[in-house]
């Protein structure tokens, strides 16, 4: 008998229909004798109206009482999965993130999974129950609703795994795995049988929403093998799993593009020792995840730096340093929306030069603009205009041969 996570993301429960071919799905892994913890997402659509409805009562809504309003709607998932399942004759029972065990640190709306307690979904299982588990959400040792973070119900599928000693840990999401660009954008883009943590983490990371990147940070770290496949057909998915030789032979594995960044100038600071620790640690302590970095060389004693942050914080971000900026001795912050993010990963990068400039040629052939690049050992990334984000994630996939 095996053990088996399953998760299933918004578009693969959007409705009653759908629910019921999950829970049929769900009835076939049991059936060949396996046990089965399930972790279900909202509806397709409902966090973000969840969201929506929050913000036309207060433009930031405290974040305590938002994770309150979000977790409902993976508690309306797991009730019906759960119903659909005894509908057909499965003993099943849902468990919301606490009833899972599921705890975590204070941080309210991007939580991080400090322990599980997995006792009461070992007795549920040893029941002969499906355990159906909410998934984005935990709770804190205040007894506070938290959630992880959008896109958040892969990180509780990856961690129950890990802590369930799971023998197989399955996404099942509406495209049949991770392909080589996102699916919907490159119309060319190819399914890939397997990739590294690193490589996905990267993409992930740099866009590709298919998994959330605080997901496979966990499972790389946990060595947690995972499936990323179709809710929608039986076809073989994507093994994510660690890096083996054969892997290092392909230069670029695959583009990314994030259209969620704003860029965040800060001119005419002083350029002396200490500056940019104090802006970035204010930043930090405001919870703001800063990407890319770029310092100019400091002239007449002043310096600008520019850096990209999520678009939703970029206000937050704007604000905190604006808050600071005279304590450092001056300075202005603005912030551009405007941009994208393009990215080419790939842990043959380690091994193979050229692939910058050819990216780079790629994009003057298309007559695109580079505003900023970083780099590290297995990716590029490069921000450009936002309206040219598809062209250019199509010329790049094309220039690799990806597809
Ligand atoms: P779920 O609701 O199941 O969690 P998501 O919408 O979060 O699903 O993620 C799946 C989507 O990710 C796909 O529909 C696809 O458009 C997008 N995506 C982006 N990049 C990739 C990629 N490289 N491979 C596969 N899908 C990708
Ligand atoms: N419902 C949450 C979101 O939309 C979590 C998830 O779908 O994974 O972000
Ligand atoms: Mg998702």
């Amino acid at each position: 008998m095996a053990r088996i996570v399953q998760k299933y993301g918004g578009t693969s429960v959007r409705d009653v229909d759908r629910i019921k071919e999950v829970a049929k799905r769900i009835k076939q892994t049991r059936d060949q004798g396996n046990q089965v913890v399930v972790v279900v997402s909202a509806r397709s659509g409902v966090t973000n109206q969840l969201i929506a409805t929050a913000k036309s009562i207060v433009a930031q809504p405290n974040e305590r009482e938002l994770d309150m309003l979000l977790a409902i709607g993976e508690q309306e998932t797991i009730a019906l999965t759960a119903m659909a399942l005894q509908a057909l004759g499965v003993p099943a029972v849902s468990r919301t993130g606490a009833q899972a065990g599921i705890m975590t640190d204070l941080v309210h709306t991007k939580a991080k999974i400090k322990n599980i307690d997995a006792s009461l979904i070992e007795k549920d299982l040893a029941r002969g129950d499906v355990v159906i588990v909410a998934g984005f959400q935990g709770m804190n040792e205040e007894g506070s609703t938290t959630t992880l973070g959008r896109g958040g119900s892969d990180l509780t599928a990856i961690a129950l795994a890990y802590a369930l000693k799971a023998d197989n840990c399955e996404i099942l999401t509406d495209v049949d795995g991770v392909y080589t660009a996102d699916p919907r954008v490159v119309p060319g883009a190819r399914k890939l049988a397997e990739i590294s943590y690193e490589e996905m983490l990267e993409l992930a990371s740099l866009g590709s929403k298919v998994m959330q990147s605080r997901s496979v940070e966990f499972a790389s770290k946990y060595n947690v093998n995972f499936e990323v496949r179709s809710s929608f057909n039986n076809n073989p998915g994507t093994i994510v799993k660690e890096e083996s030789a054969s892997m290092e032979k392909v230069v670029v594995r695959g583009v990314a593009v994030d259209k969620d960044q704003a860029k965040v100038t800060v001119s005419g600071i002083p350029d002396k020792p200490g500056t940019a620790a104090r802006i970035f640690k204010t930043l930090a302590a405001s919870h703001v995840v800063v990407d890319m970095i770029v310092q100019n060389i400091g002239r007449n004693g002043v310096a600008n730096l520019t850096f990209t942050v999520p678009r939703d914080d970029s206000a937050r971000a704007e604000k905190t340093v604006a808050a600071i900026l005279e304590d450092i001795g001056g300075g202005n912050v603005s912030v551009i929306a405007n941009i994208a993010k393009l990215s080419v990963v790939g842990v043959g990068m380690r091994t193979h030069s050229g692939v910058a400039a050819s990216v780079f040629q790629t994009l003057a052939d298309h007559n695109i603009n580079i505003d900023l690049i970083s780099t590290s050992e297995i990716k590029i990334s490069i921000v450009i205009e936002l309206d040219k984000a598809d062209e250019a994630a199509r010329a790049v996939h094309k220039e690799f041969g990806l597809g």
